[in-house]
């Protein structure tokens, strides 16, 4: 049984950035739907006990078990996403800054980096920066697909469904991903 967690906000803390009513469809429809549908999938399954991340990595690559894998992605995938948002964003500070300037040469080019795999993933998905090892990497997915089933650590992910962004930019993809990373991306 996966339970789903609390947001770590109010629905209209985000605003303006993101409306109280997106988030409300956000979290108390999609991301509801998904924890109860994984939940109906897994009851009475070698799945039940398991948590989320074991999951995720118990089905990755078994075709037969599809359904599983999108709603515990997903799950997963948007309980990192509450976790990376509070009103602030921009540069980080510290340790998390000086391994993105070793990576990516500075922040600007990282922010680039990071817009340019969020707007170029075709479809729904999430653009997301990776630990792999000693290297930090950033990563589209499509669909429910995570890079925590290849054993990649999170570092910041952005949800890019358009149910993430539709009611508050419609189209405007690239202006959610410029407001996600200058006003909302929590590095802490
Ligand atoms: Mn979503």
């Amino acid at each position: 049984m996966i339970e789903m967690i609390a947001l770590p906000y109010s629905f209209n803390d985000l605003e303006p950035y993101i409306s109280a009513k997106t988030l409300e469809y956000h979290y108390g429809k999609h991301y509801k739907n998904y924890v109860d549908t994984l939940n109906k999938l897994i009851k009475g399954t070698e799945y039940e006990n398991m948590s989320l991340e074991e999951i995720v990595k118990a089905v990755y690559g078994k075709p037969d078990q599809q359904a599983i894998f999108n709603n515990a992605g997903q799950v997963l995938n948007h309980q990192l996403f509450w976790q990376m948002m509070k009103k602030g964003g921009g540069k980080p500070q510290g340790k998390i800054l000086e391994k993105i300037e070793k990576q990516f040469g500075s922040y600007d080019n990282f922010r680039q980096q990071f817009k340019e795999a969020a707007l170029t993933q075709f479809g729904s998905g999430w653009a997301w920066l990776v630990q792999d090892g000693d290297e930090l990497k950033i990563v589209k997915t499509s669909n429910a697909d995570t890079p925590v089933a290849r054993g990649q650590k999170p570092l910041m992910v952005l949800d890019v469904w358009e149910h993430a962004y539709y009611l508050d930019y419609q189209n405007r993809r690239a202006d959610f991903v410029d407001v996600f990373l200058d006003n909302l991306a929590n590095w802490q």
